[in-house]
């Protein structure tokens, strides 16, 4: 190209000289010149034209016009790109074409959004599970097409570590389970997985588990009562029948705590989204416990000391979490031997309202630490029997903290103690000077509300596990 240029140059330099000789030779050098130079403009002229006309066509690819010098090879090299450039772009549709029919042929729904949340493509099990219309849906703003408060929340959150679970919009017999990756410049992309049959199942052992325990509540209600009857008579029974009598009472007043347990652990699972929004006095919540703690501890006079750095309002269900807050303290006086020391601490910081269950009691081996919050999960399952515990006390805590988008964090070390820390988000404090004064042009709405928290009736319909056991 560089050669072609100064030999173009050249050869105008020449034309342009060979214009001026002759002039010199008619007596007009500079007519001649100004003939010469505008031959030479309409010539490129004529030349720009053809690329115009070549480039605007469709067919662009279609052979370059003819031409000689400078303007030849410009053709010619332009047309050379313009092959390579469609070559390329061959390539890559044909491997988005392949990427896209593998990924109709996924039984997930995979969904992708520019930065904006604008939805750019889908592909056939999206349409299926989630019911976008391409006529209609194209170009559309995700949020406008899936239209939950949950997933508005998980989408603007740009954590996407969880998957999310939700009914299809379109569909809403369908369970399904998202998951965002972000990619590109902050793109996203979703996919949706059909869990109906694991949701199902998941009910249906929920319910199974519900139902059985109330079943069994009934008669075990009437065996305990003539238990207790019999235990009350017990000098009238033969001695050898005083020890069977005692040892059947101790058993079904277990059976009692685990049906309790479980039923409450059920009710919690199915208010997984929906609960009691009140606003809790934590100060008076974890007063009632730390008394019931110290009836439990009786005889073994444990320390417990209550440090409250927070006097806002939690909102939550006030049963849920008097039953987590005392599950986690009763556990504190039952694996700390006697005179042992029990710190419980309630403070709020930048990043959300904690409240902290520290003992120095036996401790957990770290290799237990994940599994803790399963169900009938122990540490040392021969020390169970010795503290009466059902298993699903930290299950029960799991489940009220996922409700109340808290997260529990477990720090132990063997035979130096245990620290169980509940963690609550900032937008679940509420200052009780704000409360009053957005409140205040509707007085009854506030009194409904606080009284929810101070009425002790309130709370009966809650599940609970508020009374300490031995
Ligand atoms: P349990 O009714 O057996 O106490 P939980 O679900 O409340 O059931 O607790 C699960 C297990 O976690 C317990 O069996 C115990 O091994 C361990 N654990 C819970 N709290 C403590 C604690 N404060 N100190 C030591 N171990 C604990």
């Amino acid at each position: 190209m560089q050669n072609s240029w100064s030999q173009h140059l050249r050869q105008l330099l020449g034309a342009l000289t060979g214009c001026l000789i002759l002039g010199f030779m008619i007596g007009y050098p500079l007519q001649v010149l100004s003939v010469g130079l505008i031959a030479y403009l309409a010539w490129t002229m004529v030349q720009s034209r053809k690329m115009y006309q070549w480039l605007i066509n469709p067919q662009t690819t279609s052979n370059p016009p003819q031409s000689v010098g400078l303007w030849g090879d410009l053709f010619d090299n332009l047309h050379k790109l313009q092959l390579k450039n469609r070559k390329t772009e061959e390539k890559l549709l044909t491997q988005i074409n392949r990427v896209r029919e593998s990924t109709n042929a996924m039984r997930d729904g995979v969904i992708m959004t520019d930065s904006q949340g604008t939805i750019e493509w889908w592909n056939g099990a999206a349409e299926r599970l989630l019911g976008f219309r391409l006529k209609t849906d194209l170009g559309q703003y995700i949020q406008n097409l899936i239209r939950s408060p949950d997933f508005k929340r998980y989408f603007e959150s740009r954590n996407y570590d969880e998957p999310l679970e939700l009914n299809s919009p379109a569909r809403p017999h369908i369970r399904l389970q998202l998951q965002i990756s972000l990619f590109g410049d902050n793109d996203r992309m979703i996919v949706a997985k059909d869990v109906t049959r694991l949701y199902q199942l998941e009910q249906m052992r929920r319910d199974f588990v519900s139902n059985v325990s109330h079943e069994m509540r009934t008669p075990l209600t009437v065996i305990s009562g003539y238990l207790e009857t019999l235990e009350d008579n017990a000098e009238d029974l033969p001695p050898k029948w005083r020890r069977a009598i005692h040892t059947m009472s101790t058993q079904s007043s277990r059976m009692e705590a685990l049906i309790t347990d479980l039923i409450l652990l059920s009710k919690i699972e199915i208010g997984e989204q929906a609960y009691d929004d009140h606003l809790n006095d934590v100060t008076k919540i974890l007063e009632k416990i730390v008394h019931d703690a110290q009836v439990l501890s009786g005889d073994q006079e444990h320390t417990i000391q209550l440090e409250i750095n927070d006097h806002r309002w939690l909102r939550g269900d006030e049963g849920q979490l008097r039953s987590a807050f005392s599950n986690l303290i009763f556990n504190a006086v039952k694996y700390t031997p006697a005179q042992g020391k029990i710190t419980i601490t309630w403070a709020a910081d930048s990043t959300g309202a904690h409240l902290s269950v520290k003992d120095n009691g036996i401790g957990i081996d770290p290799i237990h630490i994940p599994r803790l919050t399963e169900r009938f999960y122990r540490a040392d399952p021969s020390r169970h029997l010795d503290t009466g515990g059902t298993g699903l006390g930290l299950a029960i805590v799991k489940h009220v903290l996922l409700n109340h988008d808290g997260k529990l964090d477990i720090r132990s070390r063997m035979g130096e103690g245990s620290e169980f820390i509940c963690h609550f988000p900032t937008n679940r404090l509420i200052s009780r000077e704000a409360e009053a004064m957005t409140t205040s042009n509707n007085d009854t709405a506030i009194s409904d509300r606080i009284g929810a928290v101070h009425n002790p009736d309130a709370s009966d319909e809650s599940p609970d596990r508020a009374e300490p056991r031995g």
